[in-house]
């Protein structure tokens, strides 16, 4: 089967629905998103922790996640939004940089609230222990939004705008055809069947063509790499090097017992564990940056929360002493070498917008805005992405993200 299309675009996770979803309001048709699984039980817009900041230290990536956040509170229903706030808990040592980072998020529009310890003891009573902080910073409009929510609307808002998603479909072979009407021909490999989750790992996990189940051939005027963790092995595919690479992540599910949660947003302990309320319970992830590269889906278990994560706890307050491990999972962060997205042309008829280093959540509806302008505009107007091209990496002109949990 022979399928024409305008853009083919590999992955149908946040980033690639957003960009489906802007393409087609800026009036291209014939767009299709194809994915392993649409369902996303593997993606990172599956397995992430639901928190968007515009609290940062590039202002790139304020920009990127003030006009992203700035859409949700339009649709927060839809959405889940909820601006309950980031409250980022520092140590002497990070402290002078954290102030100067505020000063560069207010002046952009980002309004963030310093608190000195007497403060914090006071508006957040259960942080008891306030050993080894020096002052907190509080973002307000920061806060946490459902991840499964805002990628089926990026997903409606497409498909009544012409797009077609497509299950089951992996790209596996990719060439072009030379001259001034270069084609895309990608060789996709279709499942017919509902995937079983162990079918689902293995081919996540699998660098070799399949190829033996039905074929499915696109000829496309451009291709748009947006496949998450897996971008290295698409852009492979697709012709060309990425130096982004997939790491293994870990969150986990947590009984408060003696302390409810619900009344708060997003709390970065100085030990750099992250909690917020997650139903009646919390959730708490940490980025061990001792984890080797590679795609890894084993959730460490009791062990995580007993080892990562509850000591750090247990040391900032006596409300968490008998807090009680319930479930969690592994997800993959898409890193950069500087932990900033890599997105823009890459060349003639290929496009990429991937490895957003643990924020393409907060930063999905820009990023897709402004590849969309770029392609059909030639350039991006809302926000000026050319610093986020992979280009950058050669020329040496990495942008150096440090407020990356
Ligand atoms: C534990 C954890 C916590 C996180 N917390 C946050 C957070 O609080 N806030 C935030 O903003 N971000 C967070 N992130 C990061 C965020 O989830 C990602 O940046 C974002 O989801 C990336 O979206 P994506 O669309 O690029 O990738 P994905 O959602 O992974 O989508 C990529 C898709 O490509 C498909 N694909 C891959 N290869 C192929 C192929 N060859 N053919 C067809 N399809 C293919 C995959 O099946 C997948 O569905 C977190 C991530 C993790 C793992």
């Amino acid at each position: 089967m022979i399928q024409k299309v305008e853009t083919l675009i590999i992955g149908a996770g946040v980033i690639g629905s957003s960009t489906a979803m802007h393409l087609a309001r800026l009036g291209m048709t014939g767009i299709h998103v194809i994915d392993l699984d649409l369902e996303g039980t593997l993606s990172s817009s599956e397995l992430n922790a639901g928190g968007v900041r515009a609290t940062w230290v590039q202002p790139i990536n304020i920009e990127m996640s003030k006009i992203t956040i700035d859409y949700f509170s339009e649709v927060a229903q839809e959405v889940g939004y909820k601006p309950c706030g980031y409250l980022w808990l520092h140590p002497a040592e990070r402290w002078a940089r954290a102030v100067a980072a505020r000063e560069v998020q207010a002046k952009m529009g980002w309004p963030v609230e310093v608190w000195d310890v007497a403060q914090l003891r006071s508006r957040i009573p259960f942080l008891d222990k306030t050993d080894g902080i020096a002052g907190a910073l509080f973002a307000p409009r920061d806060g946490l939004i459902n991840p499964n929510l805002l990628k089926k609307h990026y997903r409606e808002l497409a498909r009544s705008s012409g797009v077609e998603f497509v299950d089951r479909t992996v790209l596996r072979e990719c060439r072009y055809d030379a001259g001034s009407g270069t084609l895309v021909h990608a060789t996709c490999e279709r499942f017919e069947k509902v995937m079983s989750h162990e079918t689902k790992l293995e081919i996540a996990a699998s660098e070799l063509p399949h190829l033996g189940r039905s074929k499915v051939e696109y000829r496309a005027q451009r291709v748009i790499n947006c496949a998450g963790p897996w971008a290295f092995r698409v852009a492979r595919i697709l012709g060309y090097k990425t130096p982004a690479h997939p790491v293994r992540r870990q969150v986990c599910i947590f009984d408060g017992r003696d302390v409810d949660l619900t009344a708060y947003g997003m709390i970065v302990d100085t030990s750099g564990v992250y909690f917020h309320p997650e139903a009646m319970n919390g959730l708490a992830g940490f980025a061990n940056h001792d984890e080797p590269a590679g795609i890894n889906f084993e959730y460490d278990g009791e062990r995580f929360f007993e080892e990562r994560i509850w000591p750090a706890l247990y040391e900032r307050s006596t409300a968490f002493e008998r807090l009680k491990h319930v479930t969690g999972w592994a997800g993959l962060y898409e890193v950069s070498p500087d932990e900033c997205g890599i997105m823009g042309e890459v060349q003639d008829r290929v496009f990429e917008a991937h490895s957003f280093s643990g924020h393409g959540v907060m930063h999905s509806y820009a990023a897709g805005l402004a590849l969309a302008e770029e392609i059909i505009f030639g350039r991006s107007k809302t926000v000026d992405i050319s610093q986020l091209s992979g280009k950058r990496f050669e020329a040496g002109q990495l942008i150096r993200e440090n407020l990356v949990i």
